[in-house]
């Protein structure tokens, strides 16, 4: 075994689920016996579907998602009176990708990660808990403990992933501390079932009756199934006063669930360094963000989608180790912005005392860029010659640029995404480039759409990682020489 994953929620599975379709299977550990019993995060973006589809689960995550529309808003409570209409539908990038929306929580998610994972030969253990671990020069040595039988047992793994969530042992073990505004409020919350006439929903609240004045009432994708969430103040609370005050409904006979969330902290920080030697942090245990926006749960996810084919490369001996360097400054700048955005929709919707911060972050426009228009700029990438190195760009107005997620284009069959995910992939409309003799899937694409989004003459190329992200690019014709060159940079191997 090469990589162990500590922690199986979205992050931790994800990695593992997208390593194993890389032929790399690691081995995670999950202190839980079982996967989320709470739905916590919910909704899954496009460009996290196009990921899921690369896994081929796509499709079983959209027969679990709910249908029908998904109402934002701010308000005294669910039957008002609406301070905000926030949002009452999700925005239409159906020019940037051809993947739907989704909404399935992470109760349900995370089984459908972990079955793929299993399936493709990750060894998934529940009931498992790192103990300890300690770094050396050929790999990591950890122990780990079983915890129904509370046997031991000592791993030597190549890497180890931290995807052991916000309180991240790994993270305070190695002394990485969160950069960031901190701790924002405490919260808890619990399920409830009731028969609501709204079914689809997410709805902040600002209400002096609620502990602390404010919460969040949200819809699950059970039917008739809801979660609540209130500041955590001093003392017991009352579920079904508190419901009745979220609902405006006096009257209403709610059925609380025993299964409390406990307390939760909403937290702004993203970690100073994202990787430590042979060590490399995803999903929470890299940043905390208020969840307002649903970035957490769908850069979990796309954290492991980012990682997995480094590890998987690296560890099956395709590219060198230097590759794995990238992953800090490739995603953590991203987290940055991220973090930074949902703390401003933070201050919007919860937090309107917060409002008139002067070092509130400008919002990101378009909002598109926050999905399609990151750049990854740390190495693994070959940036051109006066690329001013900036992290966004519209993806309604692509360049093409390396670093950035190659563009949708619509194909007479199909769409360039189509073409991306399992292997490098070289997209061109240069017919001599199939006879390459690297490991690279080409692909001769005769579409004007192709060559303007990607920024390319028909003789020119666009070299795109599994994750989507282009790798090097070549404006007009390009030796065979200078396309291995990239190649091997991008994938740190000696000529
Ligand atoms: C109530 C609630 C509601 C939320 N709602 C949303 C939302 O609507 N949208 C959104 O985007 N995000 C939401 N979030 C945040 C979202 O859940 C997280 O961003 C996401 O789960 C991060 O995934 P992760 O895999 O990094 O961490 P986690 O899901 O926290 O998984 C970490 C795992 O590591 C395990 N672990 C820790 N230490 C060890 C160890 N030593 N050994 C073995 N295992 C270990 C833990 O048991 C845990 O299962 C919500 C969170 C909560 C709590």
């Amino acid at each position: 075994m090469t990589v162990l994953v500590v922690g199986g929620g979205l992050s931790g599975l994800s990695t593992a689920m997208f390593m194993a379709l890389h032929g790399a299977p690691p081995l995670l550990v999950e202190r839980h016996p079982t996967t989320s019993l709470h739905p916590k995060a919910r909704g899954q973006f496009p460009h996290v579907m196009e990921a899921l589809r690369v896994a081929g689960v796509d499709e079983q995550v959209r027969s679990a998602s709910t249908d029908g529309q998904f109402r934002i808003t701010r308000a005294v409570s669910l039957n008002g009176p609406v301070l905000q209409e926030i949002m009452a539908e999700s925005p239409d990038f159906s020019a940037l990708s051809q993947a739907p929306w989704a909404d399935v929580s992470q109760e349900r998610m995370e089984p459908i990660l972990a079955d793929r994972a299993r399936q493709l030969g990750a060894d998934l253990r529940f009931g498992t808990e790192l103990v300890s671990f300690e770094q050396h020069d050929r790999g990591v040595t950890a122990v780990i403990r079983n915890l129904e039988t509370e046997e031991e047992e000592t791993v030597e793994v190549d890497y180890m992933v931290a995807a052991d969530g916000h309180r991240s042992p790994i993270r305070h073990a190695l002394g990485i501390e969160l950069i960031g505004r901190g701790v924002l409020g405490e919260g808890t919350g619990t399920l409830f079932e009731a028969d609501l006439e709204q079914k689809q929903f997410l709805c902040y609240l600002l209400n002096p009756d609620l502990p602390g004045g404010a919460g969040v009432l949200v819809s699950t994708d059970v039917p008739g199934r809801y979660a609540v969430g209130v500041s955590n103040t001093d003392g017991p609370k009352d579920w079904v006063r508190i419901i009745r005050t979220a609902t405006g409904i006096p009257d209403l006979e709610p059925k609380v669930l025993d299964l409390r969330h406990g307390s939760s902290q909403t937290r702004h920080g993203v970690a100073e360094r994202f990787s430590d030697n042979r060590i490399f942090l995803v999903g929470d245990a890299a940043r905390m963000m208020p969840p307002t926006g649903a970035f957490g749960g769908n850069t979990a996810i796309m954290d492991g989608f980012g990682i997995a084919w480094k590890l998987a490369m690296v560890t099956r001996g395709e590219a060198g180790p230097g590759l794995l360097a990238s992953h800090d400054p490739e995603r953590r700048p991203y987290s940055k912005i991220l973090a930074d955005q949902q703390f401003l929709l933070f201050t919007q919707r919860s937090r309107p005392d917060l409002a008139n911060d002067p070092t509130l972050p400008e919002p990101v426009s378009p909002v598109s860029a926050l999905f399609f228009g990151y750049r990854q700029l740390g190495g693994a990438v070959i940036t051109e010659p006066g690329d001013p190195g900036d992290l966004l760009e519209d993806p309604e107005r692509p360049t093409g640029r390396p670093g950035v997620r190659a563009p949708y284009v619509r194909l007479a069959n199909g769409s360039t995404t189509d073409l991306l995910g399992r292997g490098f992939v070289l997209l061109t409309g240069n017919p001599a480039y199939q006879d390459t003799a690297l490991p690279i899937e080409v692909h001769v694409i005769d579409e004007p759409e192709f060559f303007t989004r990607y920024g390319i003459s028909p003789e020119g190329a666009a070299l795109v990682r599994p994750d989507f992200v282009i790798a090097w690019r070549s404006v007009g014709a390009a030796s065979p020489a200078e396309l291995e060159r990239a190649w091997r940079t991008v994938l740190d191997l000696r000529a």
